[in-house]
């Protein structure tokens, strides 16, 4: 399995190796979407994660016993759909299709799990729909 989290750091815990221990002793590969650290404040990472079901949960237990947050992405990124015009704009500036205009319907689908919080869209997007709200 393969999913996008949003981990949190607090000051006491931003020197724990987790990466290291989530490579070696579950098994599981990541890459890092996006990263804001800071030391002397809490941090956060976007991740994506990828293994067996088993070593993900595992995985996940191992950094809430080291008192990590995990956060689903789909918790700090969301569109407005009551404002949303469906103008198509932010298709313009999003990278991965995580914003994406059916040619059909011309409705613009927004596919959070595609999403690696760049905050394009949010900069783009005329009636402010598009939320990105990570601290
Ligand atoms: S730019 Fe804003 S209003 Fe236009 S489709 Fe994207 S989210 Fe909707
Ligand atoms: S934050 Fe970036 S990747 Fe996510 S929907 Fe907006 S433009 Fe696309």
């Amino acid at each position: 399995m393969k999913k996008r989290v949003i981990l949190r750091f607090k000051r006491n815990t931003i020197d724990k190796p987790i990466v290291y221990r989530l490579v070696k002793d579950y098994d599981l590969t990541f890459n890092i979407l996006r990263a804001n650290i800071s030391p002397k404040a809490e941090s956060m990472m976007v991740m994506e994660i990828e293994g067996e079901e088993a070593n993900f949960t595992k995985g996940m237990e191992y950094l809430q016993e080291a008192k990590i947050g995990i956060e689903p992405i789909e918790q700090d990124i969301s569109r407005d759909e009551e404002r949303c015009v469906h103008c198509g704009l932010c298709t313009s500036v999003c990278a991965t299709e995580a914003l994406d205009i059916n040619r059909e319907t011309m409705r613009v689908n927004f596919d959070y799990e595609k999403c690696v919080a760049c905050e394009l869209c949010v900069r783009v997007c005329p009636v402010k729909a598009m939320h990105v709200s990570f601290t």
